[in-house]
């Protein structure tokens, strides 16, 4: 069975210790949509990225509400217009 070798002193274990903190994660808000997202990712609820529509919006489509769904190509133009 193995011993430990030698005794961890305090500061040993203060030092390891010191990257144990939880780093909070850096949200972004959908400039389409609204909701948060992780930056340099396409937008899991509508499908867009940086105004652009980049992939199928699976959430959007299973979602029943009708008036999510024409909000979010006005501002998609918006975007557009303003570049
Ligand atoms: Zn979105």
């Amino acid at each position: 069975m193995g011993l430990p070798g030698h005794r961890r002193t305090s500061s040993h274990k203060r030092r390891r210790a010191s990257h144990f903190a939880l780093v909070k994660i850096d949200l972004r808000v959908c400039s389409k949509c609204k909701k948060l997202l992780l930056p340099h990712t396409a937008c899991k609820f509508c499908g867009s990225y940086n105004g652009r529509q980049v992939t199928k919006a699976p959430a959007v489509k299973k979602a029943p509400k009708a008036a999510v769904a024409p909000k979010a190509p006005k501002a998609a133009k918006t975007a557009k217009a303003k570049k």
